[in-house]
């Protein structure tokens, strides 16, 4: 009888619009490429200690890509990005109906998780191998051993896979907008799952009163109460950071700033005091000793005269621009 009532409440929710399907699908791709922006910048900024990150990053990013879409799958029956944009995964089929209350059958979660995070993880590096390949094909580097020749057919085969593989997706799309088919996406379609939105969450009986009294009275273990709500806190911070993820990857795809467009500046005008400090330092008015130019005005000094000025007053004493002394530039000349 629950098994029934179940079902009523899964197929009477409603069926969520294509503009949610492709919203969820455009986060769940954006991701991966996104966080390989952060990781390449830690690698940078850290040679030593993250420089492996980037090696691994397939790996590592297949180990956090399991964590997070087993979670999403166990506790909301949807992926990730699904549960983002309030969905859940429903059978289309009412024989293979649930029996497990609001999880999906573990066939069809384990189903679930392997087109998740498996196939897009083997396909990115199939699709790094080919990519080798190709580029040696258009530089004429395949020659005509065995090996060329089948690393030349893989490279064909491949397109021909790709292309019939998206046109299967419009397709499965195309049957879900025009109503005669059940699954939006081609994943789920071999699954034989449907997306529905996900029923209004139920108000949450901790609150964070519960949370403080359990921690001044030092019952922090009490893990009925503190688990969800830390864990509710842990989520939150991955969907919000998700967002951060699609900012990053923005900033990063916006086009370089156009200086060649900009308006040459004026060449600077010839002034008296220049022809006065010829081959003198402008502070001591004598011959440098180690001279070291300021590049903010281009004026040389002393760099004992100079770098006392600067601790000073923090300006070239020339020109009165704002100057410090870690911009010194030494000058290596026949004084
Ligand atoms: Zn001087």
């Amino acid at each position: 009888m629950a098994v029934y009532a179940a079902h009523l409440t899964r197929t009477l929710q409603g069926t969520p619009s294509v503009f949610q399907v492709t919203a969820q699908e455009a986060l769940g791709s954006t991701v991966k490429p996104a966080l390989r922006k952060l990781v390449e910048y830690l690698a940078a900024v850290y040679p030593n200690k993250c420089g492996w990150c980037t090696r691994w990053y397939h790996e590592l990013y297949l180990l956090l890509d399991l964590c997070l879409q087993y979670h999403y799958l166990k506790h909301y029956a949807a992926s990730f990005s699904e549960c983002f944009y309030g969905l859940l995964r429903v059978p289309i089929s009412p024989s293979s109906e649930f029996s497990s209350g609001p999880r999906l059958p573990q066939a069809l979660e384990r189903g679930s998780l392997a087109l998740l995070v498996l196939v897009p993880y083997l396909r990115d590096k199939l699709e790094q191998l080919i990519n080798q390949w190709r580029e040696d094909l258009e530089d004429g580097r395949l020659g005509k051993t065995k090996l060329d020749q089948a690393r030349k057919a893989a490279v064909k085969l491949y397109s021909i896979a790709h292309f019939v593989t998206e046109s299967t997706k419009l397709i499965v799309l195309a049957r879900y907008l025009t109503g005669k088919g059940e699954a939006p996406t081609l994943p789920l379609h071999i699954l034989g799952l449907t997306l529905r939105d996900a029923p209004p969450e139920e108000p949450d009986e901790n609150t964070w009163a519960d949370f403080f009294r359990n921690m001044f009275n030092g019952q922090l273990g009490n893990a009925v109460v503190t688990f969800p709500m830390v864990w509710r806190v842990g989520s939150s911070a991955v969907e919000y950071g998700a967002f951060a993820v699609q900012l990053l990857r923005w900033w990063d795809a916006r086009a370089p700033l156009a200086l060649h467009a900009l308006p040459p500046p004026p060449p600077p005008q010839k002034e008296e005091r220049d022809a006065r400090w010829l081959n003198v330092c402008p502070v001591c008015l004598q011959r440098w000793r180690v001279p070291t130019v300021l590049p903010v005005s281009g004026y040389v000094f002393c760099y004992t005269c100079i770098s006392r000025h600067l601790r000073g007053a923090g300006a070239c004493p020339v020109t009165r621009l704002p100057a410090a002394e870690r911009e010194l530039v030494r000058l290596y000349l026949d004084t």
